[in-house]
């Protein structure tokens, strides 16, 4: 019914159905509109008039009032409704039907004619802005109609529109008029019918407007669905002090509470509750008392000035709870309603399923379940997974949020709230870190050499870089909040500021991040702590209880590896070793190794590597017992381990005892044009075993000295980035030898796997014969996708917000998994690799294993497990576990 009546129509036609007062009316279905977009006006016009007609005389036998005629007036609403809601696409017209004559009847039927006035401006209002396109021209103009207004109000020297009498009514619906002639050249049509087909064709043409298309590729909205028209005999929440209009939730849509709650207005119409200008009431009175205690009103004044509806229309209010309860045992589901009661009667003129936090979401679904409402399947497919974010990092307080000021906006790379004092450089980071000050490092871009800076930092705001950007792809894994590619902040690295807007910061001034939106905001906004126990943790174990594929993380140190567990993960899917290469005096072996002359001193060097990469693995690898742990191999082409600067490359000669040109001559060697796709991944292990061999010995040592503390260990070597079987051949050789040597020094064994990434397009063709020498493949999706798709992962950002807005890619590949071309790939690799070895052990850890879309696809082609960063493991978990339910 969605499809063809679209929400609101469908949602109106249901509730009437189930005894709920809704005004009578009817809906022109989507199709309508479809047929609208492909055959123009006048084909659809011919096609439905008759049936408009017949509708409006099925409103007029129900009301007894008649379309068109002044004597006995009947005013309609139009309003739009997509199946999918779209909020702010279109806006609605109210009291369509109105001229001069029928005004004068519906004051003298109603004796009231401001009521009738009232009605009547607001129409003209409403329909020259909808209908008319009298809009503001530029965003710092006045409303054209809310100018006039003004300007009347100035005249008497009064403030609120309230305060208008009758002839002052009369004089705006004069002056609208005469305005809208000034501006369209027409007279502003009087007959009712020309009015409504004015509407219809509004709401239809405002399925293509900029707004609605740019809303559409958004939320990936299909371009065809169309918007249907609803048509409903008006009722009036204007007509005076017995009559109201209001909006209400069965439920509190920021905390999830089971409390009815809304707001409303006596004497006013829908747009007055939203438009601000007066103070809206609470509904019941508790809610009532909870706002005014807020806003530091006594209870004397909130009951004089600010009754709550159950206080001022208690039998409205009654029934409103009887109908909120129904509407909402009927659709199993929080509602978000709007009401009108005109003269003392209520009327439902919408409801939907009511848009809520992810705090909400965990805990109304939750409730439903306890209360028998909804079953443990249907708990998990309401959940929407990205909403979780908002449940695991420290949040913004929201009151604070409200009042402070945006002023850059960027990705919204890695979720959480942040505050801090800027510095621009990793051991300036480290350093006030150490002084315990907040700090939030704000790059152009980050590079390896920032890391110990940016796990010091409170956050990381970026000017360049995508959604797998260093600084996105590492902060996720921190779990560290983070906004990358805010392309409109300047950063000046030798002024040590930053200006954003026309504000110029300095190294050490406030700012606060918010990487689960992008904005950038100034100086220092609170933020309180997540809890993750309660619901929250309730809805995870229905999570573990239906869903089929496992959830690793990719996490780097003990730390990152007990949050991840702590999170839900059950196993690290990709341990990246290079980042370990990083931390204190490390860097200096590393750089001894790579600038070593030949294979001897190479040798040396790694030797100084080993003890530290065997203790890190120790570390994993106890924070992980029961588990699978996933080690990489060294991935990274070498260069980016060299020192840029001369003072590094000084202190580089002399720990190595050559010449300070010696050394440049070698850093200057490791440049390469596209290091992405150089001298990197297996091509380092192959051309220089020793490195692969030093792993290899550091893990199964490792894995050896944990054991034999007790701890279960379940090691598997990954070999990066493989595109010809003799790769992994030699690198798996070379993996089992170095496994057997240690078995026989140590007299002890343990099990262990050998597996390769698939992230290159020839290893996923030619994936049945690498199958045959692998336990396990992984595919990393982010080279993957950038090798596919021919986009530099660190500098699509450049292009790739132009193409979204084009229209040319829907989404970010690098943040949802191109399904249709790179998922070819990962679908024959996977069918490929089973076929030569049934039993192949096949996940995903590229950035998209925490994707939900891209989770579900995984799970459609029977991997195993799906491994993301710590964060996102949760969200990764109910992705699956919806991907089981909804089979
Ligand atoms: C990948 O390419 O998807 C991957 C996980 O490896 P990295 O991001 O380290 O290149
Ligand atoms: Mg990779």
């Amino acid at each position: 019914m969605r499809d063809l009546l679209g929400g609101k129509g469908a949602n109106l036609a249901e509730m009437n159905l189930i005894g709920v007062p809704v005004p009578p009316g009817f809906t022109i279905t989507t199709e309508v509109c479809r047929l609208y977009n492909e055959q123009g006006r006048e084909a659809v016009v011919a096609m439905i008039k008759e049936d408009v007609k017949k509708s409006i005389q099925h409103i007029e036998n129900l009301t007894g009032n008649k379309f068109n005629d002044p004597s006995n007036p009947q005013l309609v609403s139009v309003r739009s409704g997509a199946p999918v809601s779209m909020p702010g696409m279109m806006d609605t017209v109210l009291n369509l039907g109105i001229n001069d004559a029928v005004a004068d009847t519906l004051a003298q039927k109603s004796g009231n004619p401001r009521f009738a006035w009232d009605s009547y401006r607001r129409f003209v209002q409403m329909y020259g802005d909808v209908v008319l396109g009298m809009k503001p021209t530029n965003k710092t103009d006045i409303d054209p109609f809310e100018a006039i207004i003004e300007d009347v109000k100035a005249k008497k020297g009064v403030k609120f529109d309230t305060e208008l009498d009758v002839d002052d009514l009369k004089e705006l619906v004069a002056r609208f008029k005469a305005a809208v002639k000034e501006n369209t050249g027409k007279d502003f049509p009087t007959d009712a019918y020309d009015q409504l087909w004015g509407a219809i064709y509004a709401v239809f043409d405002s399925w293509n407007n900029d707004r609605a298309i740019l809303y559409r590729r958004m939320n990936q909205i299909p371009e065809e669905y169309g918007t249907a028209v609803n048509v409903q005999a008006m009722v009036y929440g204007n007509m005076g002090n017995n009559s109201a209009t209001g909006v209400c939730f069965s439920r509190d849509a920021g905390t999830g509470e089971n409390l009815f709650n809304g707001e409303y207005l006596i004497n006013a119409q829908g747009e007055d509750v939203v438009a601000g200008v007066r103070t809206p009431q609470q509904i019941m009175t508790e809610g009532s008392r909870r706002w005014a205690q807020l806003q530091g009103i006594s209870e004397e004044e909130r009951a004089a000035k600010y009754p709550s509806l159950e206080e001022a229309m208690p039998e409205c209010a009654a029934q409103l709870v009887d109908i909120q309860q129904k509407l909402e045992n009927h659709y199993h589901d929080m509602q978000d309603m709007e009401f009108t009661i005109q003269d003392g009667k209520l009327w439902l003129l919408q409801t939907r399923n009511g848009k809520r936090t992810g705090a909400a979401m965990v805990k109304i679904a939750m409730d439903l379940l306890r209360e028998g409402a909804i079953d443990e399947k249907t708990v998990i497919k309401r959940m929407e997974p990205g909403k979780l974010d908002e449940l695991l990092h420290p949040v913004f307080d929201k009151a604070a949020v409200k009042k402070a000021k945006v002023m850059a906006k960027g990705l919204p790379a890695s979720p959480g709230a942040a505050t801090g004092q800027i510095v621009f450089f990793a051991d300036d980071a480290e350093e006030w870190a150490s002084r315990k000050k907040k700090v939030i490092m704000v790059r152009l871009e980050t590079s390896p050499e920032d890391l110990r800076g940016m796990s010091v930092a409170q956050g990381i705001l970026t000017a360049r870089g995508g959604m797998t950007s260093h600084a996105a792809v590492v902060a996720r894994g921190m779990g560290k909040c983070c906004v990358s590619g805010a392309g409109e902040i300047k950063v000046d690295y030798k002024a040590r500021t930053v200006m954003m807007g026309e504000k110029t910061y300095k190294e050490g001034d406030w700012i606060s991040i918010n990487g689960s939106t992008g904005e950038v905001y100034d100086g220092l906004v609170a933020t309180v702590d997540a809890d993750l126990s309660g619901d929250f943790a309730a809805v995870m174990n229905l999570a573990e209880k239906y869903s089929k594929m496992d959830v690793y993380t990719n996490a780097d140190s003990p730390r990152d590896a007990s949050v991840a567990r702590k999170l839900g993960a059950h196993g690290i899917g990709l341990c990246r070793t290079e980042h370990m290469f990083f931390e204190g005096d490390r860097i200096k072996a590393m750089r001894e190794m790579i600038i070593a002359p030949d294979e001897p001193s190479r040798r040396i060097a790694l030797g100084k590597l080993l003890p530290l990469q065997r203790g890190d693995f120790e570390g994993i690898f106890e924070a992980m017992d029961g588990y699978e742990v996933t080690i990489r191999l060294l991935d990274p082409p070498l260069h980016e381990f060299v020192p840029h600067q001369l003072e590094t490359m000084r202190e580089l000669a002399e720990q190595t005892g050559r010449t300070l040109e010696e050394v440049k001559l070698v850093c200057d060697g490791l440049e390469e044009f596209n290091p992405m796709l150089g001298h990197r991944g297996c091509r380092l292990g192959n051309t220089y075993p020793e490195i692969t061999e030093m792993q290899a010995r550091a893990i199964i040592e490792a894995a050896l000295n944990v054991k034999a503390k007790g701890v279960d260990v379940h090691p598997k070597i990954m070999v990066p980035l493989i595109g010809v079987k003799a790769e992994i051949q030699m690198q798996a050789d070379i993996i089992n030898a170095t496994a057997q040597k240690v078995f026989a020094e140590r007299g002890d064994t343990v099990a262990y796997k050998v597996g390769t990434m698939i992230e290159i397009p020839r290893a996923a063709l030619v994936a049945d014969q690498i199958a045959q020498v692998v336990d396990f493949f992984s595919f990393g999706t982010n080279d993957l996708t950038q090798m596919t798709f021919g986009y530099s992962r660190d500098d699509a950002g450049k292009f790739l917000a132009v193409y979204k807005n084009l229209g040319i890619l829907k989404v970010d590949p690098f943040e949802v998994l191109d399904q249709e071309g790179v998922g070819q790939l990962v679908e024959m690799a996977t069918r490929k690799g089973r076929a030569t070895k049934p039993e192949l052990n096949v996940g995903i850890c590229g950035e998209h294993g925490g994707e939900p879309s891209s989770v579900k696809f995984c799970a459609s082609l029977g991997m195993n497990y799906v491994s993301c960063s710590p964060y996102r493991v949760p969200i990764a978990r109910l992705a699956a576990a919806q991907a089981a339910v909804e089979e």
